[in-house]
């Protein structure tokens, strides 16, 4: 068994076999004109579940992923909202940072911008029109796609029908209609560099050949990014670099396929999209990340908030079952076996994520009937294979992060209770109180909606913190359920709470 990836280059599944010790990889960012939209999600769930897989596998890696922040779509940005740049571009690379990191994507080892790298733009480009590749017009520079005869070979297009399809611009001087710019003379208004063709700025593909090739040397092992990448970004970035070097850009050529909205793809230059943001106020990063795996990454998806709540059920019951688990009593030191040879297996081919889904499933299905069979050894392992699974495939499986909030409270050998907040922060402070004051405490989450009977338990324990003279517990639970909508009422026969009307 070894991974095989499909490589767009070929348009085969390949065996993957890095160049050298450490694998290199370079995955095209965000143009930083927009707030990251849930397309751009699934291009980065794409490579950090490859990125994952391979440190399982035992590489050492080193990863770029860079920020285009200067492009026509930027500058047009920033004159359309008379906005520096530089402060549109900052603020996108922030929030795609915050939902990233939200998400649990791990991060590269360096983002570099291309505003950081016009120096080795321009040379790169300098090399181009020594070698004769690329010519001078009007203070623009373009690329000559008919001397480099290997032009099309990513994206399978016929230089003569790029031709007739190209676009007729009206500024341009190209000598072919097919010709791309490697660097745009500056309008006035417009941020520049000096270079030795005049003021101007870097044309988008060869941004991130200069980047890559700077930080990665003249051939890397992974180019990841979204399919509509291919042509004419992707395209143009092999024919540059090729034509420079003489030697092969890019080994593997991975792409995932498109998140569609409507039968449309995302995008962010036809305004037609989602951002992350607006999901993840919905929905939690688990159940997010869990609605891209349950797809191969080279199949289309279709964006539909009924497929998200259904993935919102499936992640609790998954929850569902790790909190019945750790109820029931798991033994944290019995360490049965992963079953990591089915993991690998489904990983391995293509990185198959429906395939271990479903092998979660299974394990969680498994794993309820061992509770019900009070078979602890058969519990055991099927809760150390459900967490195996799901920490391989980046799911945030810490108790902070578990989507549905449920807490056990067992107050030495008197009573349990169980209890659901949709407010973590007061519930967190009152755990952290009762902790200090020598409360045994079991988080446990389980989802089940805002339910009286979880909350009469709430209350329960409100009057054993009141009986043990815990006023500061007592009035954080009192808090707590006053916050959920409840009003409470001393009795006799202890507090009694009431949905407020
Ligand atoms: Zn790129």
């Amino acid at each position: 068994m070894a991974l095989s990836l499909t490589n767009t280059l070929t348009q085969k599944k390949e065996l993957f076999k890095p160049l050298g010790d450490t694998v290199k990889i370079y995955i095209c960012g965000m143009t930083v004109q927009g707030p990251p939209h849930f397309g751009h999600m699934r291009a980065y769930i794409t490579s950090d579940i490859l990125i994952r897989y391979l440190e399982f596998l035992g590489y050492k890696l080193k990863v770029i992923q860079n920020f285009t922040d200067i492009d026509d779509k930027v500058i047009e940005k920033s004159l359309e909202e008379k906005i520096d740049y530089r402060v549109i571009a900052e603020k996108h690379i922030q929030e795609y940072y915050e939902v990233a990191d939200k998400m649990n994507i791990r991060r590269a080892d360096i983002y570099p911008k291309a505003t950081q790298h016009i120096q080795e733009i321009i040379e790169l480009i300098q090399k181009l029109i020594d070698k004769g590749y690329a010519y001078e017009a009007g203070g623009d520079i373009y690329f000559a796609v008919d001397k480099f005869s290997d032009y099309g070979k990513l994206s399978k297009k016929k230089l003569d029908d790029l031709i007739a399809g190209a676009r007729v611009e009206v500024r341009t001087q190209k000598k072919n209609p097919a010709d791309f710019a490697l660097w745009k003379a500056s309008k006035p208004n417009e941020p520049y560099w000096e270079s030795p063709w005049g003021q101007g700025r870097p044309g988008w593909a060869i941004e991130c050949s200069a980047m890559s090739m700077h930080y990665l040397g003249e051939t890397i092992d992974l180019h990841l990014g979204g399919e509509d990448l291919i042509f004419p970004h992707h395209e143009n970035e092999i024919a540059q670099s090729e034509a420079a070097t003489g030697k092969p850009f890019v080994r593997y050529w991975i792409h995932n396929s498109m998140l569609n909205l409507t039968g449309e793809k995302m995008s962010k230059s036809t305004r037609h999209f989602i951002t992350a943001k607006e999901l993840l106020d919905k929905y939690a990063p688990n159940v997010l990340r869990l609605y891209f795996l349950k797809s191969h990454y080279r199949s289309p998806q279709e964006f539909d908030f009924g497929i998200l709540d259904s993935n919102k059920e499936s992640w609790a019951r998954i929850e569902d079952f790790l909190y019945s688990a750790e109820e029931a009593g798991i033994d944290e030191n019995s360490k049965p076996q992963v079953p990591s040879s089915k993991f690998m297996e489904a990983m391995d081919d293509d990185l198959n994520t429906p395939k271990v889904m479903a092998l979660i499933f299974d394990a969680v299905k498994e794993g309820f009937s061992a509770i019900q069979n009070k078979n602890t050894n058969e519990l055991n392992k099927r809760y150390s294979e459900v967490m195996f699974y799901l920490r391989a495939l980046g799911f945030n499986t810490d108790l902070q992060n578990r989507t549905n909030k449920r807490i056990l409270i067992s107050t030495g050998t008197q009573v349990s209770a169980k209890l659901e907040f949709r407010d973590i922060t007061t519930l967190m402070k009152a755990l952290e109180l009762a902790k200090s004051l020598g409360y045994n405490i079991i988080a446990n989450l389980i989802e089940r909606g805002n339910d009286i009977n979880d909350m009469n338990l709430l209350a329960i324990a409100r009057d054993l913190a009141r009986e043990k003279k815990s006023y500061e517990i007592s009035d954080l639970l009192r808090k707590g359920l006053e916050e959920m909508g409840y009003s409470l009422e001393d009795t006799d026969k202890g507090t009694r709470i009431k949905r407020k009307s």
